[in-house]
């Protein structure tokens, strides 16, 4: 797909906005802190509803003001002319005690972001994302699952689904967790799980209920097992699903590596969740497995009041060489890495959508030598591009003629734009 036109309302710098693009590689280019970032922010926003950098809606509306739209217009490589925004408006401006998050494809409002996730296709690669090898598991988590949300809607929906009854197993946990000490205080009833079936919040009355039937008290597996079967249900397509495209990204993120980086490197991917489960098993039998852990679990997750193992805990576990990447490799090598993962995901959305992602990269050109540079082009050379950098120069030092630069044989068209203090100037 292609990207055609760009439509930004008070979005950080922008207070007005209006670009059109044709296919090739666009450069926007300017000094620091002038709103380059912001214009791949901006188109990347519409893939997700969520910026790279933040996930508060609020840093993205322009200083003084209460809303921010960004509005993208595409060429599907099906030839359909397409539209997708994204609008984020305060409180105040509906005079409401919420904000509201409005979304619309082809000017029709779609309510929920899975029917807005999958419909653009963009892959952002940003200074943020060495964080993929460099951080925390939530960074690595997060890359999976918008590469798979992207692809996969059902997808999209069991996180939304999981996290939903992850809360409120949380919330139960806490309810039993407090419940068992009030009953230990007052030494009435020994038994912590004497609120009996269902729901959390009628403890207390079913608890009497119970009594006055001499049913015998719940053990916290009883009573936490209506929630862990849903629970176990959602992780398992989850789980299948992360590990069905851990398996296909490790590979395309190897042969990428060793094709930008010209060397024998290795990169390999693995996840690290609960043991037991493989990709070769089915949704069914992963189900039955993570059941059965959750139970076990049981007693632990009351004590600690929330729940200890499962897709939001997992990791993805990335290796250059059989070493963990985060301490073993350089910081270059991280680059490399991480650029491989993108291109990775850019290929695999593009093998499983039959669309050719776009490709933003953020200050990622002066960062490559040389070599490294025209292989990425090389690689994306069917894909419309949009990069940022200071200075114009740097960027393409080997080309004579950066505005037919040429990759792999390939003469692409390049624009460049001049961007200072919030305006975009074509040059
Ligand atoms: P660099 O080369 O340093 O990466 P950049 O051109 O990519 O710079 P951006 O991150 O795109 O810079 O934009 C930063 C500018 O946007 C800063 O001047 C910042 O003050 C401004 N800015 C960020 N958020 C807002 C906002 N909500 N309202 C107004 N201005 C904002
Ligand atoms: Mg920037």
């Amino acid at each position: 797909m292609r990207l055609t036109s760009l439509k930004l309302t008070n979005f950080r710098n922008y207070g007005k906005l209006e670009l059109s693009f044709e296919d090739g590689i666009h450069v926007f280019y300017g000094d620091n802190a002038q709103g380059k970032t912001n214009l791949l922010e901006a188109i990347f926003l519409c893939t997700c509803a969520r910026s790279h950098r933040t996930g508060r809606d609020e840093e993205l509306i322009l200083h003084g003001e209460n809303f921010y739209k960004s509005e993208v217009e595409f060429l599907t490589d099906r030839g359909l002319e397409e539209k997708v925004s994204f609008a984020y408006i305060q409180a105040e401006a509906l005079n409401s005690s919420r904000s509201l998050r409005k979304m619309s494809y082809n000017d029709i409002e779609v309510s929920n972001i899975s029917e807005m996730i999958g419909l653009f296709h963009a892959v952002i690669f940003a200074p943020e994302d060495l964080q993929i090898v460099k951080g925390g598991p939530g960074g690595r988590r997060r890359f999976l699952d918008l590469l798979i949300s992207q692809i996969s809607r059902p997808y999209f929906r069991a996180l939304q689904r999981y996290s939903h009854l992850l809360s409120q197993r949380n919330s139960l946990l806490k309810i039993i967790r407090e419940r068992g000490s009030a009953n230990r205080s007052s030494s009435k009833r020994t038994d912590m799980a004497a609120g009996g079936p269902g729901l959390a919040t009628e403890a207390k009355d079913t608890a009497d209920d119970i009594e006055t039937l001499e049913l015998p008290p719940m053990t916290i597996q009883e009573e936490l097992s209506v929630w862990d079967r849903s629970l176990a249900a959602e992780a398992a397509h989850i789980l299948k699903q992360r590990l069905d495209y851990v398996e296909q990204i490790s590979n395309s993120a190897s042969l990428s590596l060793a094709y930008l980086t010209d060397s024998n490197e290795e990169l390999s991917l693995k996840y690290k969740g609960i043991g037991g489960i493989s990709h070769l098993q089915s949704e069914g039998e992963i189900a039955a497995i993570f059941y059965a852990r959750l139970q076990r679990s049981a007693e632990d997750d009351v004590f600690r009041g929330s729940t200890s193992l499962g897709p939001h805990r997992d990791d993805l576990e990335v290796n250059l060489n059989e070493y963990p990447a985060r301490t073993y490799a350089s910081q270059g090598q991280q680059r490399s890495l991480v650029l491989s993962l993108k291109i990775a995901e850019l290929l695999l959305l593009r093998e499983r959508t039959g669309e050719r992602p776009i490709l933003l990269l953020d200050d990622v050109m002066s960062e490559l030598d040389s070599k490294r540079r025209e292989r990425l082009l090389e690689i994306v050379k069917d894909h419309q591009v949009f990069m940022t950098g200071t200075d114009k120069e740097h960027m393409f030092e080997n080309n004579d003629d950066p505005t037919q630069f040429l990759t792999g044989g390939q003469e692409r068209s390049m624009y460049f734009y001049y961007v200072k203090a919030g305006s975009v100037t074509p040059v």
